[in-house]
C-alpha cells in the first residue's frame, strides 16, 4: 500500500465535512515549491523566508482569483512531524475551499496521502518509534478512561523507556558473556556466573510484572469469569438471581432445571464480572441421559475457563471437593447454602461461607471474598504499559527465552549458547520497536490511522 515515500503527499487533516476551520497538510521534497505557486504572504515574503513554526497570514490565489485568506505554518526538515519539509494550511472550513486548495496542491505535483502515511513517514524518518505510532492509533480508538490513560502513557514514551531499559540489561548480560568468549576454553571460569544470574533474575522480574499488568488489565476489560457450580437443587440459580438482583435463572425444587448454562454481566464495586449459572453435577458415576451429558460437558468447559469458581453445597460434605480436584489450580470459594435448614448451629470456618440464598443471609460475605480474591489478581494492574496484543506476544517471547536461559544456566551452558539465546531474546524485543519489522506489520498499523494523520 505505501508505495513511494519520495512523493510529496497531501491530505485534509481535519474531519470530513464542513467546519469553522480546516487544516490541509503537505509534506515532502516539493512541499515549499508547490505551496509558493499560490500562497501570497501578507509580509510579502517568499515561503522559504518565513519563520518556521509560526503562523503567517496570507492569501491562496489561483492566478488572480482569491480562493481564501488563510494562516500557514511551515516546518523545515527535520523539525517536523514527518521529518520532511511540511506545511499546514489553516483555511475556512467550507467543502468548496478545502477541496479547491487540495486540488491546487495535487495539480501542482503533490499526491493524495494514504491513511496514516504522514505517521508512517514520521516513523521511517526516525521521528517516532513503532510504539509511539501504535499508541497514537490506540489514542484515536480509545473510548474509555482505561484505554485513554494507557495510550497517552505510551504516547509519552513509557513503554519505549521500559524497552530501552530491557535492551540495556540484555547488552550488559551480553558483555558478561563476551568477557568469557574472549578467554580460551580452559579459562571459562572468567565468566561471572553469579553476576550474570542475578542480573537475569532482575530482568525476568521486571518483564514479568509488566506482562502480569497487561493480563490483569485485559481481565478487567473483558470481566472476571465467575462460575457457580454444584449438585442440582443446592440453590445455584437462587444465588445467581440474588447476586444479579433479578429473576434471570429459573428456580425450582425439581432437580435438573438448569440444563444449559446462563451467563450475565455483574458489577461489584465498579469491577466487571461475567457470572455463569451452570447445569448441576449429578452424583451418579455413569450418566446415560444425553441431554444431561451435554449440559455437564458444558459445565466442565465453563469451569476450565473460570477465573473464580463458587462451589455451592447444601450440606457440609466432602465428596464434592473431590470432583474439583482437577481444578486445584483455580481459585475456589466454597459456599454452604440453606443454612436456615441446618439443625445444629455451625460456626463458619474460613474453609467455607454459610449462607441462605432464599432468605438473603450471608451475601455480603460472598461479595467480600470475591473482592479479596479479585484484588489479589490485580496487584500488577498499574504496571501495565504494553499497548497491544502484538507487543504483549513479543514481550512474552522475550520472557520465555530469558526463562529458558535461567533454567539451563545451571547445566553449564557454554558462553556461545548463552550468547545465541540472548540474541534470540533481543530479536523478539526488536520486533516491538522498529528494528525488526516488515511491510505487512507496518501496513497493518498505519492503515488504521485516519486520513491526514
Ligand atoms: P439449583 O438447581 O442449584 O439451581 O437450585 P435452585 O436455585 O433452583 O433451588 C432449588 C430449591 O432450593 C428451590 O426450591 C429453592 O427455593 C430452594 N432454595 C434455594 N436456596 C435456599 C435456601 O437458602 N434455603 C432454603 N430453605 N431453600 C433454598
Amino acid at each position: 500500500m505505501f508505495i513511494n515515500n519520495k512523493d510529496t503527499i497531501t491530505a485534509i487533516a481535519t474531519p470530513n465535512g464542513i467546519g469553522a476551520i480546516a487544516i490541509i497538510r503537505i509534506s515532502g521534497k516539493l512541499c515549499f515549491k508547490i505551496v509558493s505557486i499560490f500562497f501570497v504572504s501578507k509580509e510579502n515574503k517568499q515561503i522559504t523566508e518565513l519563520k518556521p513554526k509560526t503562523m503567517h497570514l496570507g492569501l491562496i490565489k489561483q492566478k488572480k482569483k482569491i480562493i481564501d485568506q488563510v494562516f500557514l505554518c511551515l516546518f523545515k526538515k527535520p523539525f517536523s512531524y514527518t521529518g520532511e519539509d511540511l506545511i499546514e494550511i489553516y483555511c475556512h472550513g467550507t467543502l468548496y475551499i478545502q477541496n479547491k486548495i487540495l486540488k491546487l496542491l495535487i495539480d501542482n505535483g503533490a499526491r493524495l496521502a494514504n491513511p496514516g502515511e504522514f505517521s508512517l513517514r514520521s516513523f521511517q524518518n526516525g521521528k517516532i518509534d513503532l510504539i509511539k505510532a501504535e499508541s497514537l492509533s490506540e489514542l484515536f480508538k480509545a473510548e474509555d478512561e482505561l484505554a485513554h490513560s494507557l495510550a497517552i502513557k505510551n504516547f509519552n514514551g513509557k513503554f519505549s523507556i521500559f524497552l530501552k531499559e530491557i535492551r540495556q540489561y540484555i547488552i550488559y548480560l551480553n558483555s558478561l558473556i563476551n568477557v568469557a568468549l574472549d578467554f580460551d576454553e580452559d579459562n571459562i571460569s572468567e565468566f561471572n556466573y553469579k553476576k550474570f544470574r542475578n542480573t537475569l533474575v532482575v530482568l525476568i522480574t521486571k518483564i514479568k510484572r509488566t506482562i502480569l499488568g497487561f493480563q490483569q488489565n485485559n481481565l478487567l476489560k473483558k470481566g472476571y469469569y465467575l462460575v457457580l457450580v454444584g449438585r442440582p437443587n443446592v440453590g445455584k440459580s437462587t444465588l445467581f438471581n440474588l447476586l444479579l438482583k433479578k429473576e434471570r435463572s429459573i428456580v425450582s425444587n425439581l432437580s435438573g432445571t438448569t440444563i444449559n448454562y446462563i451467563e450475565e454481566d455483574y458489577f461489584l464495586k465498579g469491577i466487571k464480572y461475567r457470572i455463569v449459572d451452570t447445569a448441576g453435577i449429578q452424583p451418579t458415576k455413569n450418566p446415560t441421559n444425553k441431554l444431561y451429558i451435554k449440559g455437564i460437558n458444558k459445565t466442565y468447559e465453563t469451569i476450565n475457563s473460570a477465573d473464580l469458581i463458587l462451589v455451592i453445597k447444601d450440606k457440609i460434605e466432602k465428596d464434592l471437593e473431590q470432583d474439583f480436584q482437577r481444578y486445584r489450580n483455580k481459585q475456589i470459594i466454597i459456599i454452604i447454602n440453606k443454612c436456615d435448614l441446618l439443625k445444629k448451629k455451625i460456626i463458619s470456618k474460613n474453609k467455607y461461607i454459610l449462607i441462605s440464598a432464599k432468605y438473603r443471609i450471608g451475601l455480603e460475605r460472598i461479595k467480600k471474598q470475591i473482592k479479596e480474591k479479585m484484588n489479589k489478581r490485580l496487584n500488577y494492574k498499574k504496571d501495565n504499559i504494553i499497548n497491544n496484543m502484538r507487543n504483549y506476544e513479543c514481550l512474552k517471547k522475550v520472557l520465555l527465552t530469558l526463562i529458558k536461559i535461567k533454567k539451563t544456566i545451571t547445566n553449564y551452558l557454554t558462553p556461545e549458547i548463552l550468547s545465541f539465546l540472548l540474541r534470540e531474546a533481543n530479536y523478539h524485543l526488536g520486533k516491538i520497536t522498529k528494528i525488526v519489522t516488515n511491510d505487512e506489520i507496518l501496513n497493518k498499523i498505519f492503515s488504521t490511522f485516519c486520513l491526514g494523520k
